[in-house]
């Protein structure tokens, strides 16, 4: 089956990229070998960040530059105004509180950058702040990024491309076939018995993780890295709350809630505690999770609170000194391309250069009428979208014991 564009990976890249490309009249295809968002999309904390985060030194970072145009094409986006219309997916809040437990100094140097940024964070008064923050000595501030539910995300994009998306076998479920001087010839696709065959303009890797084994088999070799983290779960009487507490020109800790199928409250806790957290055990890191809440909201009441932990990496193209990137990557070699876009506010960015890539670089004109590119494949099965990290916690456990001073904590310093 001749197409243009086959898309590998159904994180939030591939679908963004999926949808851009159809839109475009592209006959485009996703392949999917677990569930849409398996991995990053779906542990992400939804924050459609507007470059604060990396400005946080006093200084307008390259990676603070590149960002801050996508709060405003999301929020358009979400609002329905602009393609793709993501009306539908749920937008947990319109802004982040930021607060500090640190020094006078490091509060003047974080906000020296933040001028330059579109989005800016606004010094709230007392009876402005959220309760959580009511006794908080420092200054406390209210930043407009929005917090997208990631599931709800993907669900819509899943549903607005239905028509385009096939399931394949976790193992060997594609298949490569290339000329002699590397170009990718067709690619065949197999879920359980059953095959189909393409024969690509180009095909496009947004597999995450999986972006360097589908490389290879592919013949290519493409550098990638990869970030661990362990993130925290907490879930208890708990209220929705999105904040991150800096510490200097670090993100202490970033919280964000999420609304379980049962309606509970459950609170995510990355930034620096996640990449402290990769050297501890579940348990050291339930306990230090408790005494770091406890350090920066007093007010929080832990009675009630069930903490679990998770790990997952970060993959991104590889980068001097492991660092992370500042912009989405997306290399090209003949008819493949490869794309991290580093996060998820980036997608359109990511969407975007690979259309322009496919389009200018590879010089492949769209062969359906633009808003025409349906597709239909009888009953191969579409994949689902992947289940959120807390519906799969079997054990939710009471904090340990474990005395904080015994723990081995080796410090890392990844830019989150
Ligand atoms: C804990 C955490 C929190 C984060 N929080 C934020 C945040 O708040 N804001 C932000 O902007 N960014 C955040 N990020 C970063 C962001 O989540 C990622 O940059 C982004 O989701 C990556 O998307 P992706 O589509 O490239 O990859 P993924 O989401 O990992 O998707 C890859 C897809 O490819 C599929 N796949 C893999 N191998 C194959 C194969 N062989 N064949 C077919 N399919 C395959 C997978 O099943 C998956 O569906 C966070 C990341 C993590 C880990």
């Amino acid at each position: 089956m001749d197409i243009d564009v086959l898309i590998i990976g159904g994180g939030i890249a591939g679908l963004w990229t999926l949808d851009q490309l159809r839109r475009a009249g592209y006959r485009a295809v996703l392949v999917e070998n677990r569930s849409l968002g398996y991995g990053q999309t779906i542990t992400s904390q939804g924050i459609i960040h507007g470059g604060l985060k990396y400005s946080l030194r006093g200084v307008l970072t390259a990676s603070a530059n590149e960002i801050r145009e996508m709060p405003t094409i999301w929020r358009e986006c979400l609002s329905g105004q602009r393609e793709p219309n993501l009306s539908t997916a749920i937008v947990r809040s319109h802004c982040c509180y930021l607060w500090q437990t640190d020094s006078l100094a490091s509060q003047a140097g974080m906000w020296g950058a933040s001028i330059q940024l579109r989005v800016k964070p606004e010094s709230i008064s007392a009876s402005q702040r959220p309760e959580l923050l009511q006794q908080s000595r420092g200054a406390v501030y209210r930043l407009n990024e929005q917090v997208v539910s990631p599931s709800s995300v993907l669900q819509c994009l899943k549903e607005r491309n239905q028509d385009a998306l096939l399931m394949c076998n976790q193992e060997q479920g594609i298949e490569f076939s290339r000329s002699f001087q590397g170009t990718i010839n067709s690619v065949n696709i197999r879920y359980r018995e059953e095959e189909l065959h393409f024969i690509p303009g180009c095909v496009v890797m947004t597999a995450g993780v999986g972006n360097g084994q589908l490389n290879e088999a592919a013949g290519q070799k493409q550098p990638m890295q990869r970030r661990p983290l362990q993130m925290v779960l907490v879930r208890g009487n708990l209220p929705m709350f999105q904040g991150h507490c800096v510490d200097g020109a670090k993100t202490r800790m970033t919280i964000t809630s999420e609304v379980t199928t049962t309606g509970d409250v459950v609170w995510q806790l990355g930034g620096q505690i996640a990449e402290l957290g990769v050297s501890m055990s579940p348990e050291q890191l339930v306990q230090h999770a408790e005494n770091e809440l406890r350090a920066i909201l007093p007010e929080l009441k832990m009675d009630s609170l069930k903490f679990a932990t998770y790990q997952v990496d970060r993959a991104e193209k590889q980068s001097r000194l492991g660092m992370r990137p500042d912009s989405p990557q997306v290399l090209m070699h003949k008819n493949l391309l490869t794309c991290w876009p580093t996060k998820l506010a980036f997608a359109p960015r990511a969407a975007e250069m690979i259309e322009q890539k496919i389009s200018s670089e590879l010089n492949l004109k769209p062969s359906l009428i633009p808003g025409n590119a349906s597709l239909s494949w009888k009953d191969w099965p579409i994949p689902e979208v992947a289940k959120s990290p807390w519906e799969l916690v079997e054990n939710w456990h009471q904090s340990t014991e474990v005395p904080e001073s015994s723990q081995p904590i080796t410090p890392v310093d990844h830019a989150a």
